[in-house]
């Protein structure tokens, strides 16, 4: 492990880089400027790690193994490398990654906006302004909810939440939920719930379909191996496509089991489509889609499975692998609902686990496409010093990990240091870095 000084904290006022948000990412940033001797600050309008000590439900566990959690100078380095943490095991894990490195992390101190300026930005927050010459959105990729328009058809009678706002089953009253989303969110929300004595019915859409554990090792395992999780994102053909794949259908349990709609089945979980609307009669309406879903989340994990295969013969099939396993095909009933009257079936409860986007409001740059996205290259935002990090395949499959941090925190600070060294109007050719 690294041991850096600890650094003094700058009044608010002037500094080359402000790095918005200490989560892992940001803490990341953080080190690999201090290694260029980077002047810089990191803005928190919370604690650190403060996402995970506010926006997860209590028994969340990782869906990457310990030997995974890493960042720069730093890893897991526990008795249980494969296990999965818990929420305040992540906590203690960035904790203790921002003690190490001694990261200038202002607390308390929310970023109400930033404004290009001639030499850099004026990043003004609720404890006064910071000038520099770049800045770093660190400020994660999970800030708000994205709920379908649906939503807002439903019953007031209908408490609605998301992951954010889930935090147990003892939140909820004895009625029904709809869980609407497959992906790892929903069906480890799906299953806790059921797993209370409420009835649950899962609205399924694109999905990724994971084992735990193939042949013998954590899947992980085999993403890391095989290169899947560095593919960069200028290597793939279709990067904005890539961007929105959902999170595998993976949970991190002692038992390393593994929690597909087939085990959501046998719990006694109804499978319906994708929830396309809520009608005037309160009634949730679902497509006709939950087939054909199913069907193409089983095909690319058999494609996935032969890619693991022929990465494991070109590799002298190690004896520690176990042969290759085959799973059964997603089970779908002969007609899937797709109706479901919220009022008469006592459903009181809809959990919206469709995904999340990124909460830029205070960004006042114009950076942003038709569609309200951040334009960026790799992390490298279409202004000059602007940067982000954390964002779903930005430059690489594991970006939004947090073992996919260290790569682009080095790739994007070293494009900073040598935008710094030209000048803070200086611009960088696509690709000159990683
Ligand atoms: C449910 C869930 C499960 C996940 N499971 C895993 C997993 O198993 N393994 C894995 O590697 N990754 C996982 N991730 C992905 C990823 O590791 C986390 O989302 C992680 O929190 C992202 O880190 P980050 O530093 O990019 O952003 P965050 O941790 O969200 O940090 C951003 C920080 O910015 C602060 N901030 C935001 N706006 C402002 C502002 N205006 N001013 C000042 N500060 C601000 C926030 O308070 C926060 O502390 C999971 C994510 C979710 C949502």
């Amino acid at each position: 492990m690294i041991r850096a000084p600890r650094r003094r904290y700058p009044p608010a006022g002037a500094v080359d880089v402000v790095v918005i948000g200490a989560g892992h990412a940001g803490l990341a940033m953080s080190r690999c400027l201090a290694e260029l001797s980077i002047d810089h600050v990191v803005l928190e309008r919370g604690e650190i790690a403060n996402s995970w000590r506010r926006e997860r439900w209590d028994s969340l566990r990782l869906l990457t193994p310990n030997w995974q959690s890493r960042l720069p100078g730093y890893a897991y380095r526990g008795p249980d490398p494969d296990g999965y943490m818990s929420v305040s095991d992540v906590v203690e894990f960035i904790d203790g990654y921002a003690r190490l490195i001694g990261a200038s992390v202002k607390p308390h101190t929310t970023v109400t906006s930033v404004v290009a300026e001639a030499c850099g930005y004026r990043v003004a927050t609720d404890r006064g302004d910071w000038r520099c010459r770049a800045v770093v959105l660190a400020s994660g990729a999970h800030g708000v909810p994205a709920v379908p328009a649906a939503a807002a058809a439903l019953p007031k009678s209908v408490t609605t939440l998301t992951p954010k706002t889930y935090r147990n089953p003892d939140q909820l009253d004895g009625g029904g939920v709809l869980v609407v989303g497959a992906s790892a969110s929903g069906i480890q929300l799906a299953d806790e719930i059921r797993r209370s004595g409420r009835r649950v019915i899962l609205a399924v859409g694109e999905h990724i379909r994971m084992p735990r554990v193939y042949r013998g090792l954590d899947i992980q395992w085999w993403l890391d191996a095989v290169g899947i999780l560095d593919e960069r994102y200028d290597e793939v053909d279709d990067i904005v496509r890539a961007r929105r794949v959902p999170s595998p259908q993976l949970v991190g349990t002692s038992e390393r089991a593994t929690l597909d709609l087939n085990a959501l089945t046998e719990r006694g979980i109804e499978l319906v489509g994708r929830l396309v609307g809520i009608d005037e009669d309160g009634k949730a309406q679902f497509s006709g889609s939950l087939r054909n879903h199913c069907a193409m989340a089983d095909l690319k994990l058999a494609r996935l499975l032969d890619r693991l295969d022929d990465w494991a013969a070109q590799h002298g099939d190690r004896p520690a692998f176990a042969p290759p396993e085959r799973f059964a095909a997603t089970r779908v009933g002969d007609a899937p609902r797709l109706c479901v009257d919220l009022a008469r079936e006592r459903i009181s409860t809809v959990i919206f686990a469709t995904g999340f986007r990124p909460d830029y409001a205070w960004l006042h740059v114009p950076v942003f496409d038709h569609k309200g996205r951040l334009r960026h290259d790799g992390g490298v935002v279409d202004a000059p010093g602007l940067y982000v990090l954390g964002l779903n395949f930005m430059r690489r499959r594991k970006s939004s990990f947090i073992h996919g941090a260290e790569d682009d925190a080095r790739d994007l600070c070293a494009h900073l240091a040598a935008s710094l060294r030209l000048g803070s109007g200086g611009r960088m050719p696509r690709g000159a870095v990683g």
